[in-house]
């Protein structure tokens, strides 16, 4: 992407995807783009419309079982996302998301759905759903805070070989197969169980996605001091 041109975030599906606020991920990506004199937008994109290959950076929030199906249908129909996260256009899916995009995964009445299949991953349901905060440390180089969240849900996912954890868990559940492991990342896609929304409390995981989505090694620092205070009041609780 070119410096003169509009930063374009899609907002993947927010019709059927996007509990607990998690749109509000494309809403602080625009944010710190515009405080950094970017121009960026929002692009949603709805179960009407065919998925683009040509957007920067897509956004998939969580979703319960039956808003799930649909979604996966779609994606599976239109397969845009999939072909812009192979050109390295960076994909950020949140709890239900994750499981759309792997292999499979099983809902809670016991039936296997197949997946977009971008990540190696599989789903099925536990025996306890996982409710709570929770706190992790990162393993993707480029981060060093912890991840801070909250969670919601009931299904468990386990890591195929290609797919790498997001983080360790210190605090709360994560993918819940007894790995320790939280989220997933393979390619230029990032998954995470975390709601909050995720950006919101992270913003070391927010310019990571902008400076893959700008082809950029630095962006300019923010000085958010509210930023730091939620960080600050989520860690602690
Ligand atoms: N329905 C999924 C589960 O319970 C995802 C829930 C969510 O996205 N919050 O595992």
């Amino acid at each position: 992407m070119t410096s003169q041109s509009t930063v374009r975030i899609g907002l993947v599906l927010p019709d059927v995807m996007g509990t607990y606020g998690d749109g509000g991920n494309a809403v602080v990506l625009r944010q710190r783009l515009r405080m950094r004199g970017y121009d960026a937008e929002i692009v949603e994109i709805t179960l009407s419309d065919p998925v683009p290959d040509s957007l920067d950076v897509y956004l998939l929030g969580g979703a319960e079982d039956s808003a799930q199906r649909l979604a996966t249908r779609h994606l599976r129909q239109y397969p845009g996302m999939q072909r812009a996260a192979e050109r390295g256009a960076p994909v950020l899916a949140i709890c239900a998301a994750i499981q759309v995009l792997g292999n499979w995964y099983e809902t809670s009445g016991g039936e296997r759905v197949e997946g977009v299949g971008m990540i190696d991953v599989t789903t099925s349901p536990q025996a306890e759903r996982a409710i709570g905060e929770v706190t992790t440390t990162p393993l993707l180089p480029e981060l060093s805070d912890p991840l801070t969240g909250f969670e919601n849900h009931r299904g468990g996912t386990t890591l195929g070989p290609d797919a790498a954890g997001l983080g360790t868990v210190t605090r709360g559940v994560g993918n819940g197969v007894g790995d320790g492991r939280e989220g997933v990342v393979q390619g230029s896609v990032i998954g995470t169980y975390l709601h909050g929304p995720a950006l919101a409390r992270n913003p070391e995981l927010a310019d990571l996605l902008l400076k893959r989505a700008l082809g950029v090694d630095t962006l300019a620092p923010l000085d958010l001091p509210e930023v730091d205070q939620l960080r600050r009041e989520r860690l602690r609780a």
